[in-house]
């Protein structure tokens, strides 16, 4: 805690709380099933394990440091900690949600990939892939899940559920929305009996992408 301006950890405390209580209120997170991660420097503050998010208060702040060693707080970090360690060792991200989102969670038991059904995929850098299943809390579920990840912000976790990192707490909590609502759309196409959805190319997603790039404010 000594590299730490307090105000700046209490600030992005309050707003990882706004998240996790906003992830609840949208219906991608019931109960305590989810959590949220938010990077200040060499400190991650994090949702306490099983705490539901409307009791949590600007004392209940929990940090660690990238090692996963407790450095803030009395709480117990969530158990998922190993995920959310495992995206800021290996990325850039300033933020990450992890959801048990239902229709997403759905997909992740049904494909590898979630179809091209629509170019929203290029808000999470292409089409999303499943990481392959192992218990919640492992080093292997991170290790799948770093590997679904790759030039991606967001994946399934198989028969699980969702992760998504970004720059900002708004920008990962926007993706897991679109990874739900594009999940939600694919099971919607997909369940009309005798047809199946026309999928969007490769190339067709490399158009969007491009596009996404200049027009400044994506999504
Ligand atoms: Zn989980």
């Amino acid at each position: 805690m000594t590299h730490q301006h307090p105000e700046s950890v209490d600030h992005a405390w309050r707003d990882l709380v706004g998240t996790a209580r906003r992830s609840a209120a949208d219906g991608l997170v019931v109960g305590t099933s989810g959590n949220v991660s938010a990077r200040v420097g060499e400190l991650v503050l994090v949702t306490p394990s099983g705490v539901p998010y409307d009791r949590l208060g600007p004392e209940d702040a929990v940090g660690v440091d990238l090692a996963g060693r407790q450095v803030l707080g009395a709480l117990k970090p969530t158990s998922e900690l190993p995920l959310h360690l495992a995206v800021y060792r290996s990325t850039g991200a300033a933020a990450v949600v992890h959801t048990h989102a239902v229709h997403a969670t759905a997909v992740s038991t049904l494909v590898t990939e979630v179809p091209l059904v629509h170019y929203a995929a290029a808000i999470l850098g292409g089409p999303v892939r499943t990481a392959a299943y192992a218990r919640y809390g492992t080093p292997e579920l991170a290790e799948a899940m770093l590997e679904a990840l790759r030039d991606r912000t967001g994946c399934l976790l198989a028969n699980h559920g969702t992760v998504t990192y970004g720059d900002t707490l708004d920008q990962a909590y926007e993706r897991t929305a679109q990874l739900e609502w594009l999940c939600r759309l694919w099971l919607t196409a997909s369940s009309v009996p005798g047809r199946t959805p026309a999928l969007l190319d490769e190339g067709q997603l490399a158009e969007v992408t491009q596009a996404l790039k200049g027009y400044g404010q994506p999504g």
